[in-house]
């Protein structure tokens, strides 16, 4: 990463709130009224409006938005895979929730014959903004939890590790390209938290050989801005301090602050990017509510340790309450910073 970056900078989990005419154009690109060239159109559009709201708020590390991933990582990454078909969902009416999105049995060995689309991505959003800029992947073991298994593989983890050596493959790409900051998304890890000396070994597999920054996102779900686990990262600790990141992304927001003590508890040279606005609520916090909880967390994390994030991705947050969070969280960041330099 640059030096140029500022004592606790600011950064973004990975997706955007979507602005109105995505959602339309969408529905339209659906109904088969848009053709490549005219969604290719749409989505850079879309990114480039996502780097400018998170400029426009001073936002230090910036992404995409992943404007260009329908769902997070659903239809998007299984797109690019082959060996896989599509079942019907469980639930189809009713309140919007995770049980009813898709899934896939495995029908033959997984494969990305064209990777999985994070070059392009990168290569676009890189040629759009002088800032820094942080490419997110979801990781293997979360993308092996909509697959069954099938007859192909035992269970979840032997399709994580057939998902992590194509993941392998597209960061390596990316790393080339230039990317030096990549997060690998993994809130299915803070899901079933029961093996993290597995997860670790998966990790590490996942980004052997890869050379940039690595971040880890650990979260517990956010589809329809609903969590799918009991809210705790201790039963990863200290098991999870092994994974060879550098920053630890995690939710902190929605849960009051909780568990903030680990990162005492168990000290270690990772850096931790706090998640310190809640995506989840209507709230929009104000900078002193934002400072506020930096000063927490600068109780139990160093200074040049910390970065202060949003707890999970704007994806599923309106857009003009995203915005809201992004300033709020930048101005609270510095108001912290001019505590910090008057020391
Ligand atoms: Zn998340």
């Amino acid at each position: 990463m640059p030096e140029s970056l500022p004592l606790l900078p600011t950064s973004v989990i990975g997706s955007y709130a979507w602005p109105s005419w995505l959602h339309t154009a969408l529905a339209a690109a659906q109904r088969g009224e848009y053709g490549p060239a005219d969604m290719k159109e749409t989505q850079d559009d879309a990114v480039d409006m996502a780097l400018r709201d998170q400029e426009d708020a001073g936002v230090d590390i910036v992404s995409d938005g992943e404007m260009r991933r329908v769902g997070f990582f659903t239809a998007e990454f299984y797109g690019h895979m082959t060996g896989l078909r599509e079942l019907p969902p469980q639930r189809k009416v009713g309140i919007v929730g995770h049980d009813q999105r898709e899934s896939y049995e495995v029908v033959a060995p997984i494969t990305a014959p064209n990777g999985l689309g994070l070059l392009e991505e990168y290569r676009y959003a890189r040629s759009r903004t002088a800032r820094p800029l942080k490419m997110p992947c979801p990781g293997p073991y979360t993308l092996a939890g909509r697959l069954k298994p099938g007859t192909v593989y035992k269970d979840r983890m032997q399709v994580a590790y057939a998902l992590a050596k194509i993941i392998n493959d597209e960061l390596k790409a990316l790393a080339a390209a230039g990317a030096n900051f990549i997060q690998i998304d993994e809130p299915s890890y803070a899901v079933h938290a029961t093996s993290p000396r597995d997860f670790v070994d998966l990790f590490n597999a996942t980004i052997y050989g890869v050379n940039a920054k690595i971040g880890i996102h650990l979260c517990f779900g956010n589809f329809v801005g609903r969590p799918v686990a009991k809210r705790t990262y201790r039963p990863l600790f200290p098991d999870i301090l092994d994974v060879h990141a550098d920053q630890f992304a995690l939710e902190f927001a929605n849960r009051e602050l909780a568990e903030l003590e680990l990162w005492q508890e168990f000290p270690s040279d990772k850096e931790l990017a706090a998640g310190l606005v809640d995506v989840k609520n209507y709230y929009c916090e104000t900078p002193e509510d934002v400072a506020e909880r930096i000063r927490v967390a600068l109780k139990y994390v160093k200074p040049e340790k910390l970065s202060v994030t949003p707890d999970c991705g704007f994806s599923q947050t309106a857009r003009w309450a995203a915005r809201a969070k992004l300033r709020a969280m930048v101005e609270g960041t510095k108001i912290v910073r001019r505590e910090l330099e008057a020391v």
